[in-house]
């Protein structure tokens, strides 16, 4: 019994599952609606953020348009070119991210601005091989302005440039290619104007990158010190003039990242644990209480009824009887000389005699006779619905089957009867065919036990 009660009941088993499987879809639903504002908070990130890529970088790369200004000015005139750049290329140079401007008159880099730090661009010829000149050449051939790079400088930085073809009148020719001017712009550094920063302040991280022009393989040009968590981001290419970038962003936490959630996931487990233990507990006191309820109505020994619950019964059953019209008849039995087993066998195996006798009548009687313990060996049966003569019948049965086989138990083997009063149950009264029955027995007892006497006389058989 008490390995039953350390089972867990199937219904604390369900609903700790049904608990926990609510607890489940409530964390699975807040993830979604947490993944559903991050979405919406990384599209309108990423929205700003390529536009203002765009127009930050733009804006610089655009001073070269007035450099192209003093270089038509000048119409041609070099020396009034480079009057005018020295002029001019300080204003130009108004941001700490402008690494230079500079001139190139038929591609060749004749000023810089500041010529500080810059002295080994000097002479540089953009439409020979070299470090972004590719642009030069490609602005030359589209005629505009041509952004290249991230790429690294001959400073041995990294840097974007702007490479802007300029054309002048000339009196030979109209729209004659002059040479080239160009800003360069320190990479990554501008990208600080647009403040990342805050993405990762609000759990994001980014990346931005490009199709290589060199290798024609993915390359990161700049991004978030954090690892993204998750793969799910949110991408959008950002145009600069002739190039083409790519910014991702991503959550940089788990789910699990969120103390929330962990707390809301232990508690959880805990109420679902909780609702365990309490249906667990009731569970218990249930089967204490049936236990219980069992041991005050049976008779320890046998099983069978006690007498208490027998009388209670029997009357209940004796009013369905009367309802019905029905005849009840009382048997009682008593072992014989049965305090001669025990002072023979023992006290054990008297219990063991005890038992058997019951199961024999058990197995003899019908499973909705009434059966019971009236005291000591003394047992009796309710029998209702079968006339007196059926119920001699069945009492012989009985009496047989407790007299005709030994009783075994190892190498003890007895023998053992019993004698029998019957009584009908007249006027329905319980309690008189039971002193009825049991005058019956008392007669069968003095006439020599093992038989059976029916109150009021045995019928003729
Ligand atoms: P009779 O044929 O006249 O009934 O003789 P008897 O010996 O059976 O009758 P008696 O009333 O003298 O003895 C009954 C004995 O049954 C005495 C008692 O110790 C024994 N007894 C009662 N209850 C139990 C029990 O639960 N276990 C065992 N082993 N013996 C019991
Ligand atoms: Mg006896
Ligand atoms: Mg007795």
């Amino acid at each position: 019994m008490e390995n039953r009660q350390k089972k867990i009941s199937i219904n604390a088993l369900i609903f700790f599952c049904l608990s926990l499987a609510l607890c489940g879809f409530l964390i699975n639903a807040r993830i979604l609606s947490i993944t559903k504002i991050e979405n919406l908070i990384m599209e309108q990130v990423i929205f700003e953020k390529s536009i203002q890529i765009n127009e930050v970088i733009s804006k610089l790369l655009y001073k070269t348009q007035s450099l192209s200004a003093i270089v038509i000015q000048g119409n041609g005139n070099n020396d009034h070119i480079m009057n005018s750049f020295d002029r001019i290329a300080p204003l130009l140079v108004d941001d700490p991210v402008i690494r230079n401007v500079l001139i190139a008159p038929d591609g060749i880099v004749a000023k810089v601005y500041p010529l500080e730090t810059n002295e080994n661009v000097i002479g540089l010829n953009f439409f020979s091989e070299g470090l972004g000149n590719r642009e030069a050449v490609l602005a030359m051939e589209i005629g505009d302005l041509v952004m290249g790079g991230p790429f690294h400088t001959v400073q041995g930085d990294k840097a974007i440039v702007g490479r802007l073809p300029v054309y002048v009148d000339t009196e030979t020719r109209k729209h004659k290619f002059w040479g080239i001017v160009s800003v360069t712009i320190k990479f990554p550094q501008v990208l600080e104007k647009l403040d990342f920063g805050m993405l990762n302040n609000h759990g994001f991280t980014y990346e931005l990158w490009r199709i290589s022009p060199d290798t024609n393989e993915r390359e990161v040009i700049a991004g978030s010190p954090i690892k993204p968590a998750k793969s799910r981001f949110i991408e959008m290419p950002v145009r600069i003039l002739n190039a083409e970038w790519h910014l991702k962003v991503s959550p940089d936490r788990m789910w699990y990242n969120y103390t929330e959630n962990i707390v809301v996931l232990i508690t959880a487990v805990f109420i679902s644990f909780l609702v365990l233990f309490v249906m667990q507990h009731n569970h218990r006191l249930k089967k204490i209480r049936s236990d219980l309820e069992l041991v005050a109505i049976s008779d320890p020994l046998t099983g069978i009824f006690n007498r208490r619950h027998f009388m209670n019964i029997a009357r209940l059953g004796i009013e369905k009887s009367r309802r019905h019209n029905e005849i009840c008849n009382i048997i009682m039995l008593d072992i014989d000389r049965f305090k001669n087993i025990n002072d023979t066998y023992g006290h054990t195996i008297g219990d063991k005699v005890l038992i058997e006798v019951t199961l024999r009548i058990k197995a003899d009687i019908r499973p909705y006779d009434l059966f019971g313990r009236y005291g000591g060996e003394e047992f009796i049966i309710f029998i209702s619905g079968t006339n007196n003569e059926k119920v001699y019948e069945i009492t012989e049965r009985l009496r047989l089957s407790l007299c005709s086989r030994k009783y075994e138990y190892g190498n003890v083997s007895l023998d053992a009867s019993a004698s029998f009063g019957i009584a009908h149950i007249a006027d329905y009264d319980l309690e008189k065919a039971i002193e009825h029955a049991d005058e019956a027995l008392y007669t069968a007892k003095k006439e020599g036990r093992n038989r059976i006497v029916l109150y009021g006389g045995n019928p003729a058989v």
